[in-house]
């Protein structure tokens, strides 16, 4: 590779590569954090307005936060991100920075504090890119939920990314960043990972500070990375994981360098392969290309042993009962006084009711409902403990399974990339697009997604690697043995 600023058309385009590359060419003063963001901004100004990734470009902040990369570069003071252009969903707080979550409640936004993981990121020395578009507070999967746009897929413009980071799953595939963070609360940065041909990576629940992390269903809510591979995967996971006393559900659980497990052998690894989530009627495409990448594990070395998960089929009804109980909790506070828009009304309650009618869209509104009624005196028995029992099954499915093997394996999704429109109307069938990764958000376990082959018409699809609590670093060692024996990760979208 020959790249230097020097040459007006470098072969390769400093926004096509990694984490991992751009460190070396970076400390090695071979480029400039400035050259980086110059081809980010280049790109972003190229393409942008064909995906729509993001609410906000932050182009005077990061243009500043390059020039303090490049001043802690000749000092020789580098850290682990300086000068990595990075995206950030839009239900991080970023200080100064508006932070609307994509609803129109939040337009006017701007938080007077900053979230962990981005105080952690500046500490490393990170260029901030902007704030990616979201299904409105997280709500979705396909990002169409968002008030301000539609982020379209980079493989195919017809269709959606994926959600809720849609926004920074596609920014990361159309190189309009490095790589980007994202939430899942029930499979928000592992589906839209899978639909735009990258990798990302969803932390066991208490792994990664929520603190400034807009809250949608907090004992679900999990911020972790979306990358062009697994390395960077391992990197931004290293700079983010570990405890904060800022975050009360933040465990005190000793982190290990995640980057020590990739190239570690993957012979005698345990895979189970839950058969709950092989069924009939599967799309075939991913049925085949998921199964071949189980045997691609095997001929590594890695054991197939199949399992069951048998309370799978509860997880969709149980996420929907839990999730929207909390969301119904956390989203009382928007009431027009504290945050964000306000309406006009008569009167003080006129006020909040007008400001929440104006200010939240159907999903948002559905979930509220959906949420207060499961809640509710003379229902919560019924729904809500009944969901916190299915719960606590669906946790034990996995403590059991993971008595016997190292890793989970299944399909990501049950179908890749779908048209823009095509779901928006049927609620239902939007939601069952989250049947691979809810499970794993309630049982609160970490996974992985990356990509695995792609549809005769060429959309990505992701195999999902689930591991233990805590251990990140296996799913990581069997993401990266995959990885590096196949070219997936090397193809990217022509936009
Ligand atoms: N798609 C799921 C939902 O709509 C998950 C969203 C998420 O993980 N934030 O709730």
């Amino acid at each position: 590779m020959h790249i230097t600023s020097a040459f007006p058309e470098p072969i390769v385009k400093l926004n096509e590569l990694s984490i991992a590359e751009l460190r070396r060419l970076l400390d090695n003063r071979e480029v400039s954090a400035q050259d980086v963001l110059n081809d980010i901004m280049g790109r972003i100004d190229a393409v942008e307005d064909r995906v729509g990734a993001y609410v906000t470009v932050t182009r005077d902040a990061a243009r500043a936060m390059a020039e303090r990369a490049d001043s802690a570069l000749a000092a020789r003071r580098a850290g682990l991100l300086t000068g990595i252009p990075l995206a950030i969903k839009d239900n991080i707080c970023t200080m100064g920075i508006r932070t609307t979550c994509s609803s129109k409640i939040l337009y006017n936004f701007v938080p007077p504090y900053e979230s962990s993981v981005t105080s952690r990121f500046a500490e490393h020395g990170y260029v901030l890119t902007g704030k990616t578009n979201l299904d409105e507070f997280a709500m979705g999967s396909s990002t169409e939920n968002s008030a301000f746009q539609t982020t379209r897929n980079p493989w195919n413009l017809e269709c959606v990314p994926g959600g809720s980071s849609g926004g920074s799953a596609a920014a990361v595939a159309a190189n309009e960043c490095i790589a980007a963070l994202g939430s899942d609360t029930g499979g928000s940065i592992r589906q839209p990972a899978a639909l735009c041909g990258v990798v990302g990576l969803k932390p066991t629940y208490g792994r990664v500070s929520r603190y400034g992390l807009v809250a949608f269903a907090s004992s679900l809510d999990q911020i972790g990375p979306i990358t062009k591979n697994v390395t960077d995967a391992a990197l931004m996971l290293n700079v983010i994981a570990g405890h904060d006393p800022l975050d009360s559900t933040s465990a005190p659980v000793e982190v290990p360098d995640y980057a020590s497990f990739l190239g570690k052998e993957v012979r005698g690894l345990r895979i189970g392969i839950p058969k709950e989530y092989f069924i009939d009627g599967m799309h075939q495409e991913i049925d085949h290309s998921v199964r071949s990448a189980i045997r691609q594990l095997e001929s590594l070395g890695a054991v197939p042993v199949e399992v069951s998960l048998p309370h799978t089929a509860y997880a969709v009804a149980t996420y929907y009962i839990l999730a929207t109980s909390e969301a119904s909790s956390n989203l009382a506070r928007y009431d027009g006084v504290k945050y964000g828009f306000r309406a006009k009304g008569k009167d003080l309650v006129d006020m909040y009711m007008q400001t929440r009618a104006e200010g939240f869209g159907p999903e948002v509104k559905r979930r509220i409902m959906l949420g207060t009624y499961a809640l509710s005196a003379g229902y919560y028995d019924a729904y809500y403990k009944k969901g916190q029992q299915v719960r606590t099954l669906i946790k034990q499915d996995f403590d059991k399974v993971f008595e016997d093997v190292d890793v989970i394996a299944t399909p990501t999704t049950p179908s890749p990339a779908f048209r823009v429109g095509e779901k928006a109307t049927d609620p239902l069938e939007m939601y069952l697009s989250d049947i691979f990764t809810i499970s794993v958000n309630l049982a609160g376990v970490p996974a992985i997604s990356l990509p695995c082959g792609f549809t005769g018409g060429n959309l990505p699809i992701g195999l999902q690697i689930i591991g233990r609590s805590f251990d990140e670093a296996t799913i990581l060692q069997a993401a990266y043995a995959f990885e590096q024996s196949t070219s997936w990760h090397t193809r990217r979208p022509l936009l």
